[in-house]
This record gives structure tokens, sequence and C-alpha cells, in this order.
């Protein structure tokens, strides 16, 4: 028997829609979207469909790149520093708790000669504004904020920290992954990065937005598609994937909000013993991480096989090392080693809730008792 399935941070199931609509791009439509015959025009047609889905969701004011990932998104994003340096600007300055596609590509141009500054948080996880304008100056060449993070669904105040990153003359990139299609997106961000995956569409498919007037450099040098920065062969049926789980997200905002806060109140009623890391309120729902002291979390994994659920993030628990949001939020050693996350989703029910809160608490006293 399968899991109950509550890790919807890690990546989503596949809404049916979105494989249908997909499987004619995979069977039987096989043009090359850049090829200028007919089954090449349906191909580029169905791919140019995509993108209109997906921007109808972002600000009307720029273009969309579609990538292979929103890690790729974020690389290619980080492009946009290489020529800042030689007019001043050298700094970068990103949230401590960013995802490592943000955090790790900001260190890595910290070894290039950067200057890259991590921007404290809160004990709720929140970014702290006064450190962030103390730091931003005439030398900041981009500031980089998640819209909802991955590990505690706290949502930063992500239009305050663009209008502050422009004040300095900088360009602010938005890591809305976790957001995107389920949250209003920042109209103020320059640079916004997503993903396929963690909206119920296909994984392979991820997509940056760019403000027009903003220049990047290629990341992926070659034939030139998409607008000369991401050169290969597109995938009509990952575009298409994408643009049709842009436009249910789109369809079914209101009532996936809805049914994904309902559960998250189950769930914390059902959790009564835990306390919640991260923002009580200025959080999205379908993210719940949550902590019992003295518990062994490793232990709690296995012993509860019938859950699928997560010690933090995916990357996070797969490399054993332990979770630096949780650490940026003052959490000791042992409470981060005490802690999950459980992430609801648009095909979670009720008693997937009841079920696994059934699960996962009788193994929590059983090894704390
Ligand atoms: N940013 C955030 C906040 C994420 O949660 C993830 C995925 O876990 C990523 C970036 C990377 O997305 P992708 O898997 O499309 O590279």
């Amino acid at each position: 028997m399968s899991p109950i399935y509550l890790d919807n941070q890690a990546t989503t199931p596949m809404a049916p829609e979105v494989f249908d609509a997909m499987l004619p791009w995979l069977r039987d439509n096989f043009g090359n979207p850049h090829s200028p015959h007919v089954l090449g025009r349906k191909a580029a047609a169905a791919v140019e469909v995509a993108r209109e889905q997906v921007a109808a969701l972002l600000p009307d004011n720029g273009r969309l790149i579609f990538t292979a990932s929103a890690t790729e998104a974020i690389n290619l994003a980080f492009g946009a520093v290489r020529g800042m340096a030689s007019q001043g600007r050298d700094q970068i300055a990103v949230i401590d708790t960013e995802h490592a596609a943000v955090r790790d590509t900001a260190l890595w141009y910290g070894k290039q000669g950067f200057d890259t500054v991590l921007l404290p948080v809160d004990g709720e996880g929140l970014v702290v504004l006064e450190e962030l304008e103390a730091c931003l100056s005439e030398k900041t060449a981009l500031v980089g904020a998640m819209l909802v993070n991955n590990e505690i669904g706290v949502i930063q105040p992500v239009e305050q920290i663009a209008e502050m990153a422009h004040r300095a003359g900088a360009l602010m990139l938005c890591d809305a992954v976790q957001g995107f299609g389920r949250i209003n997106i920042p109209q103020q961000a320059d640079l916004i990065a997503l993903s396929a995956h963690k909206i119920y569409g296909p994984k392979g498919i991820g997509a940056l937005w760019v403000r027009n007037g903003i220049d990047l450099p290629p990341l992926i040098h070659g034939g030139g598609q998409e607008q000369g920065v991401r050169s290969g062969t597109l995938s009509p049926a990952l575009c298409v994937g994408l643009g049709t789980a842009a436009r249910i997200c789109a369809e079914r905002r209101e009532e996936d909000l809805a049914h994904i806060a309902a559960l998250a109140d189950e769930a914390r009623s059902l959790f009564g013993d835990w306390t919640v890391n991260g923002s009580p309120d200025r959080r999205y729902a379908g993210n719940l991480n949550l902590r019992r002291d003295g518990l062994d979390v490793g232990r709690l994994m296995s012993d509860v096989r019938g859950v699928a659920f997560s010690a933090g993030s995916a990357c996070a628990s797969g490399s054993g090392r332990p979770s630096h949001v949780l650490a940026a939020l003052g959490l000791e050693p042992g409470q981060i080693k005490s802690s999950i996350r459980l992430g609801f989703g648009r095909y979670n029910t009720a008693q997937d809730v009841q079920q696994a809160a059934r699960l996962i608490n009788q193994a929590a006293e059983n090894q704390l008792s």
C-alpha cells in the first residue's frame, strides 16, 4: 500500500488534467518546436500557449524563459549581476533561510569576488528588515528573497524587500517556487523563479520571469533558443504540462486554498502537543513544520513508514545536514532533530491528515514514554 503523501513541498503528484494535456505531445505530436514546417509550427504554438498560461499569473511587464528547473532559472537570474561588478555593484544579499538554489549560488558568487551577505531572520523566520536596510548601498547588485519558505512555510515581505532593493538601485530576485499558483506574486520583483513539479505539473521544467529592460547573459550557449539565453530544444510536452498546471491553479485557486486551510486547521488541532516552527500566522497553510522536544525524528521516520513526510527540506534530509533554516531561527541542534515538516496538497483528504496524525503521534508517544 502506498503511504499517505504529506510531502507536498518536496514535490506534488501530477494533476490528471496535466497528464492528459501532455500525452499527445509525448505520443503523437513529435515536431521540433524550432522547425519551420507545419509539425514544428504546431509544437511552437503549443509552447506559446503554455507560456501565456504561466505568464497570466505573473506581472505583465516582462518575459518568460522556460528552463529545466527552478534551480536553473535561479542560476540564469544570477547572471544579471555579472556586468554590474564593473560598475561598482559587487554585493549580493540573500536571506539566510533561502533554498540552496539561491543560497549556494550566492555563496558561489561570493567565491568569484562578490561580497555575499546572508541576511538574518528573527525567531519566526522573517527577514530582519533593519539588517537589510543597514547592508543596502550603491554597491548592492542583487537582493534575493523567497516568497514562501520551503521548510517552514513562512511568507517573506517580498514587496517591501523589493522596494528597499530598488531604492538602493539593486535588482530583486524572488524565488517563488513554493508560492506560485497558490498565493499572490509580488509585482515589484525583477526576476521570479518557479517550478512545475510543485504545482501538480511535471518534473524537468521551470521558468524565469524577467522584467523588461533587464539583460541576462546566456546560461547555455548553442542554437539561441529561449531568447538567446537558454539554448536547447524545448520539450513541448513539458511546456504544455507547466502551462496546464498553472491554468488549473488559477482556476481552482480559491477552492485549493480553502481545502488546504481546512486540512491545516485539522492538523494543528491533532498535533496540539507539538510546537509550530516559524511564524504561526504569516505562513502558507499547506506547510506545517512542527517540533516535539526530545524526539529523534530519524527514528520517527523509520517507525512511521505509512506516511511520506519530511524531516526538513528534501535536500537537507537527504544530505543528513541539519537544517540551516531551523538553525537560523535560533533552534538548538536537539530541537532541529525533533522537527518534522508536513505538507498538504490538493489531493489530500481529511482522512489522510487524521490517519497520519494517529500514526505519527502514536510513534512519538512510544518513543518518549
Ligand atoms: N526553491 C525552493 C523554495 C524550492 O522549494 C525548490 C525545490 O525544492 C527549489 C527552489 C528548486 O526547484 P527545482 O526542483 O525546480 O530545481
